[in-house]
């Protein structure tokens, strides 16, 4: 998958502003941040959309739904945050490597 943009941040090819990694998840900071905290979390694998996914991939998807409140109060979201999961062309999805964003305002 060397022409996904998010593999080549996992295999720091192409530089991030990471917040937070583990062994199977990363997140950074979206680069056209659309409020004062906009994280992507995804997974470390590649997997092109939710669309995508499959009962092998429950367990990475659990880690990014509990990481995103954590990682939320970590960046001063304790009041509340937005998630979104777009999903292929028609859900409005420009990179198709699955991920969430969290965002909102302090
Ligand atoms: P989506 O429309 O859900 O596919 O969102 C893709 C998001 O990735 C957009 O909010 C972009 O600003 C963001 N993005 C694209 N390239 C990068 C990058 N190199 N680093 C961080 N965020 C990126
Ligand atoms: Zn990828």
């Amino acid at each position: 998958m060397t022409d996904c943009i998010f593999c080549k941040i996992v295999a720091g090819d192409i530089p991030a502003r990471k917040v937070y990694e583990d062994d199977d998840v990363l997140v950074f900071h979206d680069i056209k941040p659309a409020a004062d905290v906009h994280l992507l979390l995804i997974p470390k694998v590649h997997v092109e959309s939710l669309a995508h996914c499959d009962d092998g991939h429950a367990q990475v998807l659990s880690r990014l739904m509990l990481l995103a409140p954590k990682l939320a109060a970590e960046h001063g979201l304790e009041k509340g945050f937005k998630t979104a999961i777009n999903t292929g062309v028609g859900g409005g999805q420009e990179v198709f490597h699955l991920h969430v964003h969290v965002y909102g305002n302090r």
